[in-house]
């Protein structure tokens, strides 16, 4: 077991997270980061992103997360590979511990924990992230110009995925299992305007079905729960739209949550509740989940932690 202190702990390593160790470690508070299991965040599984401001050619998740650790390091970022499981911001310094049993304290808080999208957890769907299933529309609905895709989910991020990617796609299959959707009627309305958009009831997805090697889906085999029967449908793209589930589990009885599980934070800050804990990107924002402005909201965290460390009340050593 391992003790650290530091004026500012960073929890998680997407854009959030490195941006706000870029930004507290230029402002000489020698973060600490602690990255969580899957380094980098969900934009590592985006093959192709073309709308991160700097880069003339697309460049992958992978690297573009790798590139942000790297830059981050060089400034000064200390990173820990290793997953917060219990904290306790009721005292300061803040405590929370680790899986591998270390301890943190630290003096500020940001959390950059994220949103998991929900997948349907079929076995097909693995071989086929990134290469035909997606769960961004903004990010990937630029590669599907003239191509058929599908939209799985009834919900209003079905219905918005499904109207924004009738701008490239010739043709968008919502498949839903109910006999409705859930989506708003404003939406369904917008839905039953566009002829580009069919919508198919009672339907869940039995099988992703492609080549393997370069790995490539071509169509999805769909069962009719009412009737049992089953259909192959060919398709080029399938975009996954049932849901996210913001990764907050750990600060459920520490901080103001949402109905749907969001960190709260006051209008145009980062602030929690709590003085001293910032959530920055899609742990405390559903609705826009963009790379870009995630790294915008963790440069604020870190800017905001920042000042809040300078005041008289908070200077402190972080240590018991
Ligand atoms: P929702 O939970 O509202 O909808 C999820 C949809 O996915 C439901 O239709 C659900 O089906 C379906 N679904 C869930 N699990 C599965 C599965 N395993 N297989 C097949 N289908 C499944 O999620 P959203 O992301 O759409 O919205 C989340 C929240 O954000 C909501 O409160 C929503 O209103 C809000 N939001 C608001 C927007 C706006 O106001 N413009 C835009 C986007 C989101 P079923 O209906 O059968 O349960």
């Amino acid at each position: 077991m391992s003790e650290y202190s530091s004026k500012i702990l960073i929890i998680g390593s997407g854009p959030a997270g490195y941006t706000a160790g870029i930004y507290a470690a230029r402002s000489g508070l020698e973060p600490l980061l602690v990255s969580g299991l899957e380094t980098g965040g969900q934009i590592t599984l985006s093959e192709n992103i073309e709308n991160f401001p700097g880069f003339v050619h697309a460049i992958s998740g992978f690297e573009l997360m790798n590139n942000m650790r790297a830059q981050a390091e060089n400034l000064g970022v200390k990173i820990i590979n290793d997953r917060i499981v219990e904290v306790d911001f009721k005292h300061r310094p803040f405590v929370c511990s680790s899986e591998n049993h270390d301890v943190f304290y630290a003096d500020s808080i940001i959390i950059a924990t994220g949103a998991s999208a929900k997948w349907l957890n079929i076995p097909s769907e693995k071989l086929y992230r990134g290469f035909g299933i997606s769960v961004c529309a903004t990010c990937d609905g630029f590669f599907y110009r003239g191509k058929d895709v599908a939209v799985i989910g009834g919900g209003n991020s079905a219905a918005e995925e499904a109207l924004y990617l009738t701008r490239f796609a010739r043709s968008v299959t919502i498949i839903h299992r109910r006999d409705q959707l859930r989506a708003e009627q404003h939406l369904q309305n917008q839905l039953a305007l566009n002829p580009q958009i069919k919508i198919k009831y009672n339907c869940t997805v039995e099988e992703f079905i492609g080549q393997d090697n370069p790995p490539q889906l071509k169509a999805i085999k769909l069962k009719n729960v009412r009737t049992d029967k089953t259909e192959v449908l060919n398709i080029d793209g399938v975009f996954i739209a049932i849901g996210h589930q913001p990764n907050t589990s750990i600060f459920q009885n520490q901080l103001e949550l949402d109905k749907n599980g969001y960190i709260k934070t006051k209008p145009g800050t980062t602030q929690t509740n709590i003085n001293g804990v910032f959530a920055a990107g899609d742990v405390q924002s559903p609705e826009f989940r963009q790379a870009v402005i995630a790294a915008g909201s963790g440069a604020m965290a870190a800017m905001e932690a920042g000042r809040w460390l300078n005041q008289p009340f908070a200077t402190h050593n972080a240590t018991r």
